[in-house]
């Protein structure tokens, strides 16, 4: 059976599984051997067991840390110490391993549904594939690589996608976003942001605002220095503009180096699927 985990260090781990789940694994596992919880911080990801070592009752601690990584694998980390006192025989050290050992039966056992983490070399395949794409050129015939900006032979430019960017653009507008999404993207990166309207009372107000400023200083000043300033009104508005459209969602996506970036998971969960990242 190949492991579920991919060992960083002594202590450290790094898996594929929802955060939650490997959460509560860890809580479990502390419970089970004995260790009662004296810190328990889901959103930070941090547990904490105490044990009792001789007379020292709860003396002795184990840290768990929990966190999501860039590459969006799990990282779970243990550190063993005491409170209040220096490990000297390295006992906290020794109950960290000895949970970590652990850790990695229950991981073993629990997550088997969960695929292998994909390896640094099969990302580096992938970057590969990218940069070694040759296409041939509409216009001559010619080939040439898939990342160039123009045909080596005719100079016409290039107008390669990757497929998978394709083929989300092709979707975009079926996938079930709660709110409108902007699309940019080049070669190999998109990206998307929400859209949020200004209200319409908002707008409204603003079209009456402007008329009304410039009948008024229309019959002060001329017209055209009246449309000039309602300049500075205008400008004042921005601010509460920024404020009516509200925090924006937002992901970006870089097939060539994996990188995955967004401020809400679930709303761009499918585009993540359709680029395979
Ligand atoms: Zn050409």
């Amino acid at each position: 059976m190949t492991n579920k985990y991919e060992e960083i260090d002594e202590l450290t781990l790094r898996l594929k599984a929802p955060f939650n789940d490997v959460y509560q694994l860890a809580m479990d596992e502390i419970i089970s051997n004995g260790g009662k919880i004296k810190t328990d911080d889901f959103h930070s990801g941090y547990l904490e067991g105490a044990w009792r070592y001789g007379l020292n009752f709860g003396g002795l601690r184990v840290a768990i840390h929990i966190r999501k990584t860039a590459e969006d694998d799990i990282e779970l980390h243990v550190e063993g110490g005491f409170k209040n006192s220096i490990d000297t025989f390295g006992s906290g050290k020794k109950k960290a391993v000895e949970l970590i050992g652990k850790l990695k039966n229950s991981i073993d056992k629990q997550f088997n549904k969960f695929e292998n983490i994909p390896k640094k070399e099969q990302l580096l395949e992938k970057q590969k594939k990218i940069h070694t794409k040759l296409i041939s050129c509409n216009t001559c015939g010619g080939t040439f690589s898939a990342l160039a900006d123009n045909c080596v032979k005719c100079g016409e430019p290039n107008n390669w996608i990757h497929p998978n960017i394709e083929k989300l653009i092709k979707l975009k507008d079926k996938l079930p976003f709660p709110n409108p999404v902007v699309f940019e993207w080049s070669r190999y990166e998109i990206s998307g942001e929400t859209i949020n309207e200004l209200p319409i009372w908002y707008k409204i107000f603003r079209f009456l605002l402007g008329g009304v400023v410039l009948l008024v200083l229309s019959k002060i000043v001329s017209i055209w220095l009246a449309i000039i300033l309602l300049i500075p009104v205008i400008l004042l508005l921005l601010p509460i503009e920024r404020l009516l459209e509200g925090k924006k969602e937002h992901f970006i996506a870089n097939l060539e180096n994996g990188h995955w970036e967004t401020s809400n998971e679930r709303m761009f969960a499918d585009s993540r699927k359709i680029l395979d990242i």
